[in-house]
C-alpha cells in the first residue's frame, strides 16, 4: 500500500497530529475519498477525535505511543507547525511525514523563517534579532521609532507580539515574554491583508487558489473574501511567491502564505508575512467555494495522487463564528445559501473558533 511512487490506496491511513478543527476537516475530507485518519492529539476533548476512523490521546513526547502510531498508519501529516521537531524527525524515521521536516524547520522560528525568504528574494518587513532589552533602543532607531516585537517562537494570532514605540516599553514587553529570543520588524503600512493557498504534490505538481483577502478582529481571523482587490498580475505574482516557498521546501501537501499588499503611488507591492506549513483558516471557503477543498487538496497531496481543480465556485465570503457568535448558528440555518460548519467543541470561549459560514455568490463569478 505504500509504494511513494503509486501512491496510496483508498483504504489507507493518515496519521495527523494535532486533534483541531484542521484536524476534523482534514479527517472528514480524507473520509470522502476512501481514506481513514488516525488523529494523534495529548487532549481527548478536541474536535478532530469524534470524526476519525482511529485516535491516540498521548503526549508528543511520548516514543512508545508514537510508535504505536506510526505502526498503525501509512503517511503522517500535521495541523499546526508547533509541533515539536523531535517528534516530527522520530515519527518521520518510522513512516513519510508531509510536509517534511525541513518546512518545520524554517517556519518555527521567525528569523530562521525571514531569513529562508530573504534568501528567495522574496520580501519581508525590515528585521532586527533581539537577544536581550539593550539590542531594542538601536533596532528602533533603524526603523524610525517604532516596530513590532515578536516572539521568534509559538506565536499565533497576535500572541508574543507588542508594538513598541520606545525602548521603555519594548524593554517591558520583551521582560513581559519572559526574555526569550525575539525580532523586532519595522511596521509595513499595509492596505490589506491576503493570503496564498497552494499545493504542491509528491511529483512536484503545484496548484494555486485564488488569493484571499483577510480581515482580522482583536488579531484572529474574522472575515475571508475571494477574490482579493488587487490586480491580477499581483495575484500572480503572490501565487508565484507560495510555489517558489513550496518548490525550495520541496514541499508535500497544502502551503499557505500570509502576506501584507501594499496599494503604493509606486504601484502594488507584496511583502509576506509568515508561511503556515498548513490548511489554513483563510482556506476553509474552498469546502463550499472550490472544486477541490484546501483538506481534499492536502489529502490528494499527501497520499501521491493528482491534484485538484482549484477552480473558484463564484465570490466568496466565509465569516469565522468565534466566541458568542457561535450561538447564532439556528438563524444561520434558516439563510438558504449559508453553508454553516460547527467544529464540535462543547464550550464557547471568547477568542475561540467554534465554527464558520460560507456565502458563495454563484452570480458574481468573474
Ligand atoms: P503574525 O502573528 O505575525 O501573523 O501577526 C499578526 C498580525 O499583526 C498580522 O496579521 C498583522 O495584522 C499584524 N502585523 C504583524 N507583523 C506586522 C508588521 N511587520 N507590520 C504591520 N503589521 C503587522
Amino acid at each position: 500500500m505504500k509504494t511513494p511512487d503509486a501512491g496510496l490506496a483508498p483504504g489507507a491511513t493518515i496519521g495527523i497530529l494535532g486533534a483541531g478543527q484542521l484536524g476534523r476537516m482534514l479527517a472528514l475530507a480524507g473520509a470522502r475519498l476512501g481514506l481513514k485518519s488516525h488523529v494523534y492529539a495529548p487532549d481527548a476533548g478536541e474536535p478532530a477525535f469524534d470524526v476519525a476512523a482511529a485516535g491516540t490521546v498521548a503526549a508528543y513526547e511520548d516514543e512508545a505511543a508514537l510508535t504505536r502510531f506510526a505502526d498503525a498508519v501509512d503517511v503522517i501529516t500535521y495541523e499546526f507547525e508547533n509541533i515539536p521537531a523531535a517528534t516530527a524527525s522520530f515519527l518521520a524515521r518510522l513512516r513519510p511525514v508531509y510536509p517534511g521536516p525541513l518546512a518545520l524547520e524554517k517556519t518555527q522560528d521567525r528569523l530562521i523563517e525571514k531569513r529562508f525568504l530573504n534568501d528567495l528574494s522574496v520580501a519581508t518587513a525590515g528585521l532586527a534579532v533581539i537577544d536581550s532589552a539593550d539590542a531594542i533602543e538601536p533596532a528602533l532607531r533603524k526603523f524610525g521609532g517604532a516596530g513590532i516585537l515578536k516572539t521568534r517562537r509559538f506565536g499565533y494570532d497576535g500572541k508574543g507580539q507588542a508594538m513598541i514605540c520606545d525602548a521603555a516599553n519594548g524593554a517591558s514587553a520583551f521582560a513581559s515574554f519572559g526574555s526569550v529570543p525575539c525580532i523586532l520588524e519595522s511596521v509595513v503600512p499595509f492596505t490589506r491583508e491576503i493570503s496564498a493557498i497552494g499545493a504542491r504534490g509528491r511529483d512536484g505538481s503545484f496548484r494555486a487558489y485564488d488569493i484571499c483577502e483577510n480581515s482580522h478582529t482583536n488579531h484572529i481571523l474574522s472575515r475571508t473574501e475571494v477574490p482579493a482587490r488587487i490586480k491580477t498580475a499581483t495575484a500572480d505574482r503572490a501565487r508565484e511567491i507560495a510555489k517558489c516557498i513550496a518548490d525550495a521546501l520541496d514541499y508535500v501537501g497544502v502551503i499557505t502564505v500570509e502576506m501584507f499588499f501594499i496599494d503604493g503611488t509606486n504601484g502594488e507591492a507584496l511583502i509576506v508575512n509568515e508561511i503556515a506549513p498548513r490548511v489554513h483558516n483563510s482556506g476553509h471557503w474552498t469546502i463550499d467555494g472550490a472544486v477541490t477543498s484546501q483538506f481534499e487538496q492536502h489529502m490528494r497531496a499527501i497520499a501521491g495522487w493528482p491534484l485538484g481543480s482549484t477552480e473558484r465556485r463564484g465570490r466568496i465570503v466565509m465569516d469565522n463564528l468565534i466566541g458568542n457568535e457561535a450561538r447564532r448558528w439556528p438563524e444561520i440555518l434558516q439563510e438558504d445559501g449559508a453553508c454553516l460548519h460547527l467544529y464540535g467543541k462543547a464550550d464557547i470561549r471568547d477568542g475561540r473558533k467554534m465554527g464558520h459560514v460560507t456565502r458563495v455568490n454563484p452570480e458574481q463569478a468573474d
